[in-house]
Formats: C-alpha cells, structure tokens, sequence
C-alpha cells in the first residue's frame, strides 16, 4: 500500500526523511552494530543521541539557560497531576487559576482539584468551545501558585493567537498539540510541556521545559518520578528514559533545524491552515468550520458536513483516495484535519481537491 496522508491528531504523521533515517539505522546505528532501541541509556552513544537532541531543541526555541529541558513519560496526563506536585508550594497561597477552554482543560482542571483550590478565571464551555477569552478579559490572582491554560485545544479546534498576561504568576501551557509549530517566546512561560506525538516524534516521550525557580518545591509525599528536581538532577535519566522516542524526536528536530526552524514552520503552518480554512469557508455551507475567526487552529481544523448522513461515505470515499483518520474527535462528530508540521503541503492540496470533488457530487 503507498503511504496515505495521514490527518490523525496523534500519534500522527512523521517526516518519511526522519522514518526512512531511521529505517536504515535499524539494524546498525553509526557503526555500533545495533538499533537504538537496544542501547543502554547509559552507553556513550546514547548520551550523545540524548544531548544531541536537547541541544537541537534548545536551539530551535531559543530555550534560555535557566530552564531545564525534562524528557519524561506518562504523557501530557501525567503532567497534568505534576504541575501542582510540584508549583503548589513553589511560590503564592497554594491555589491555581485555570482557563477552561476545552477537553483538554477539563481534563487538567480535574487533575489538578486533586492538589490544590483551583479558580477557574475563565470558561468557554457554554459556546461548545469554539470561543476564546479575550486578553483583556483575564483576571488573575496575583497570589495563585501558577496560572495553566492550554494554548491549542485539539479536539475542538481553538488556538489563542496571544500569550495571557499572568505578570509575576508563572504561566503554565500545555502545548501538546502546538509545539514546534511557529516559534514562541519561552521567557514568558513558568513551564511548556508536550506530550510527543504530534509534533515532536512517537507517543510515549513527554517533553517538559522548566525554569529553574520551579524546580525543587515537590512535598515529601510526593513519588519520586513526579518531581521536576529527581528528573533535572538526573538528566532524565533517574529511569530508563524512553530512548527510542527520544531519538526520533531528535531526528525530527535536526530536520526542522536544516529546514529553516521554527519561522519557517510558522510560514508554511500558517499557508497550509489558511488554504484549508479558506476551502472550508468557500463551499457554500456544504462544509463549516465552527469555530470563531480568532480561534482558529493551525493545527486542528475541524469541520461538519452540511448533512451528518453525508459523513460515513466521505469517510469511506476519503480512506479510498489516501487520506486518512478524517473522523471528528468522538465526543463531537464530524470531521477533523489534524495538520501537524510533518504533514506536507501536498496532503493539504489532496485533501482539498477531494472536498471540492465530493461536494460537487453530493451538493
Ligand atoms: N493535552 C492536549 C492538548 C492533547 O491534545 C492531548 C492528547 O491528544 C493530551 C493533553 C493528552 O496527552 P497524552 O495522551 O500524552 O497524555
């Protein structure tokens, strides 16, 4: 079968250069006569593998040095219950704000109320989630521990296009689905984090970046591998890191690196969601995005047909023409484009020329 364009929000498409690469170092990476997935975390070749790759993405977001990068696992889930383990006795009175501005919020929020008092500043459920506050309408505790939001939410498609002023609270943001994406000012952030399989490389590698201060506030109570500061004193390494994914990440950054970095992604992020969008708003109601113009995802564009009875043959139809997980997230139907840095501009082009055609045939 030939490769198909694969619109999955993840695990989602990888670079076929970085899957090829890796295919030819399968059974002999660099001489050592083995895959990577047979090393010791701990052998020379590995480390460099690992330090490699930390360095790449130091340099592809402009890290400044006091931030730790963390390779670690458990997903973005797994942060979820981390961030207040460990910010809640970093600075403040304790509680956390929040923004709830989708699935993935919901989900943090509902972790988090495990730990700490959470305020919820800001909550876009009554509009389904296809709105985003406002800047100017953020009101924060200037005494919380932290402030979290989620910059990109996946499943319903919205995306802020500004940083929330949060002044001396760190701000918290899950940037899974967004990471990597066009390039952001980390100084701003208290931590990023990122589970990998969007934009970074395969499931199972959680990347978080965190700035100094934050580190080393976990309670007692607290496991060992959900404290920031095991993890940093250890360079990841307090385990067995997931050293395939690890590997594969930096494979995907060392192309992103010779391919122009993050402005170059953002140029091309931004073309292919704009053609997209535009091929949505231009089928005269036969497809409809619904989420408010200054909401938009770069990365996840969903969509409903004008007739829900239409979506399993353009599901069916769509798989046949080599464009594939097309469906909506479940908990709202209908279709979604997740179009991460590595789904290239052809699979774009496909995609648009097959709603056109099905359109025609069941306008
Ligand atoms: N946050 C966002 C924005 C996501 O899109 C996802 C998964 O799709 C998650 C969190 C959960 O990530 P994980 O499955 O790595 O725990």
């Amino acid at each position: 079968m030939a490769r198909v364009f694969n619109f999955g929000a993840g695990p989602a498409t990888l670079p076929e250069d970085v899957l090829i690469q890796a295919r030819d170092e399968m059974l002999d990476c660099d001489g050592t006569g083995m895959s990577v997935m047979e090393m010791s975390h701990r052998g020379k070749k590995f480390v460099a593998i690992a330090e490699q790759a930390e360095a790449d993405l130091r340099q592809l977001m402009s890290i400044p040095d006091n931030y730790k990068v963390l390779f670690l696992q458990g997903g973005a889930s797994a942060q979820f219950a981390m961030i207040p383990m460990n910010l809640k006795a970093a600075r403040g009175d304790g509680s956390a704000d929040y923004l709830n501005t989708g699935h993935w919020s919901e989900k943090a929020i509902a972790e988090a109320k495990r730990f700490l008092n959470v305020n919820v500043v800001a909550d876009t459920k009554p509009s389904k989630y296809t709105l985003l506050p406002a800047a100017d309408e953020l009101k924060f505790n200037p005494n919380a521990s932290y402030v979290h939001y989620t910059p990109n939410e996946t499943i319903a498609g919205a995306e802020f296009g500004y940083i929330p002023e949060s002044g001396d609270v760190p701000l918290v943001a899950d940037m899974s689905s967004t990471i990597l994406s066009r390039p952001v000012d980390v100084s701003k952030f208290g931590i990023i984090y990122a589970g990998a399989q969007k934009n970074i490389g395969p499931s199972g590698l959680t990347i978080a970046i965190v700035r100094d201060d934050l580190i080393g506030h976990a309670g007692a109570d607290v496991p060992a591998m959900f404290d920031y500061k095991i993890h940093a004193d250890n360079g990841s390494m307090y385990n067995t890191p997931p050293t395939y994914a690890w590997y594969i990440a930096g494979l995907v950054f060392k192309r992103l690196l010779a391919n122009g970095g993050l402005e170059q992604m953002k140029q091309i992020n931004e073309r292919k969601a704009n053609k997209l969008y535009a091929a949505i708003d231009q089928s005269g109601g036969f497809y409809r995005n619904p989420v408010a113009l200054n909401a938009r995802s770069w990365m996840n564009i969903p969509f409903i047909l004008k007739d829900d009875a239409l979506d399993k043959p353009f599901l069916a139809e769509a798989d046949k023409a080599g464009l594939s997980a097309l469906a909506g997230h479940r908990s709202v139907g209908g279709m979604r484009a997740s179009i991460y840095n590595a789904m290239p501009e052809a699979g774009i082009d496909a995609l648009i020329a097959f709603m056109h055609d099905f359109a025609q045939r069941h306008g």
